[in-house]
């Protein structure tokens, strides 16, 4: 197995998978929208939910398993809800569309509650808490994925039953320190992450993954494409598997578009469920206040002393801004496997551009 790896130009990236999108039948801007997402994803260091995704949605566009000219129904519009029916359209478009929507609610009423059913993968959650700070809103988001087989064993089970479902909370920036932002699968490690071992050769952390018996295992080679033998293990024991199932509650049965258990439809492709609460700051007090006692929690956080001198306490949502500042300079390594399957899939779509 090949762990030899180039680094990319992110707008070279970002040109090629617009390419990818648009042969394979994506609208102009959605095709635009889509590749920024996932290019922004590998800038951030999320590899799992950046450009190595478009073999698999290639594979959507070619199946129907994503809605390529999907029109997008409100079904639910007062003041503080709104419940978006993404009609099997593109994520991150959607997923744009909403929080910019919910944030104005938020801003007048100073919350607002959103739901997005029948989206196609919304990729990496942080990015809409993001856009969600930037607008200088606190927002939490549960997600959960159906039109696919399970991938991760509920706590003392032995089998798959759950998605990755992730949960993200995005908490906007003070004068002094950038935003908050936890956002995380609830399987140890998120399906990509198995998937990019896979290609590199190299083993899953121990305790992450349980083979198609039901045993640990550290080996990711049962994972064929984007399918996986076997099962990942919730985070945290019971408190992960905790958290996926109320995934499954807030954004499948509160957000409409069901949950994984087996009569949901499981064609093969991502379709993602999103709750998500918007919070504007100003609404609960003295914001300068705010501003200073997080920045003086955060400041007396991250002066614990390390266990490891080279490893300091980190703010969540450093890891991201400081390997986006690496690559953006550097460009975006990516393992030679991975390269192979993006050409392949430019070929078969008869995209002239290369990695
Ligand atoms: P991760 O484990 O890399 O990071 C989780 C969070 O921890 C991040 O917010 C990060 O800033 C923070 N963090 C990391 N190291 C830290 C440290 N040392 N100190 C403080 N904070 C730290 O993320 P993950 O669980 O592998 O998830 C990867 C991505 O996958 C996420 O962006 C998630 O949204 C996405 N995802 C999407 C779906 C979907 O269906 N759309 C499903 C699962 C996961």
């Amino acid at each position: 197995m090949s762990t030899a790896e180039r680094r990319l130009n992110p707008a070279e990236l970002e040109t090629f998978c617009n390419a990818l999108l648009a042969s394979g039948g994506a609208r102009a801007d959605d095709a635009a929208c889509v590749a920024a997402h996932l290019v922004d994803a590998n800038l951030k260091g999320h590899d799992s939910h950046g450009a190595g995704l478009l073999p698999a949605y290639a594979q959507h566009m070619k199946r129907g398993q994503v809605n390529l000219a999907a029109s997008e129904k409100t079904l639910t519009d007062t003041s503080v809800i709104l419940r978006v029916d993404a009609d099997g359209g593109w994520g991150a478009p959607a997923g744009q569309r909403l929080i910019e929507r919910a944030s104005a609610r938020a801003r007048e009423h100073g919350l607002a509650a959103a739901t997005l059913g029948q989206v196609h993968h919304l990729g990496r959650i942080g990015a809409y808490a993001e856009q969600a700070a930037a607008a200088g809103l606190v927002s939490i988001h549960f997600v959960n994925v159906t039109d696919h087989a399970p991938l991760v064993a509920p706590y003392r089970g032995s089998d798959a039953r759950f998605g990755t479902n992730p949960v993200c909370i995005g908490y906007p920036a003070t004068s002094t320190r950038p935003a908050f932002l936890l956002d995380m699968a609830t399987s140890q490690i998120a399906l990509g992450k198995v998937r990019i071992a896979a290609n590199r050769g190299v083993a899953v952390p121990s305790g992450s993954l349980i083979d198609k018996r039901g045993m640990p295992t550290t080996d990711p080679s049962g994972m064929a494409g984007f399918e996986l033998e076997g099962a990942l293990t919730p985070l945290g024991k019971h408190k992960g598997y905790g958290l996926a199932f109320a995934c499954e509650l807030l954004a499948g049965v509160l957000g409409g578009g069901g949950t994984i258990q087996p009569d949901t439809p499981r064609r093969g492709g991502i379709t993602n469920g999103m709750f998500s609460i918007f919070i504007d700051p100003a609404a609960f007090g003295d914001t300068a206040w705010m501003q200073a006692e997080t920045d003086a929690m955060a400041r007396y956080a991250l002066a614990s002393p390390p266990m490891d001198w080279d490893s300091p306490v980190l703010y969540p949502g450093d890891p991201e801004r400081a390997i986006a500042g690496k690559r953006a300079k550097e460009g975006i390594p990516m393992d030679e496997t991975t390269i192979g399957q993006l050409n392949a899939v430019a070929e078969k779509l008869g995209v002239a551009e290369r990695l």
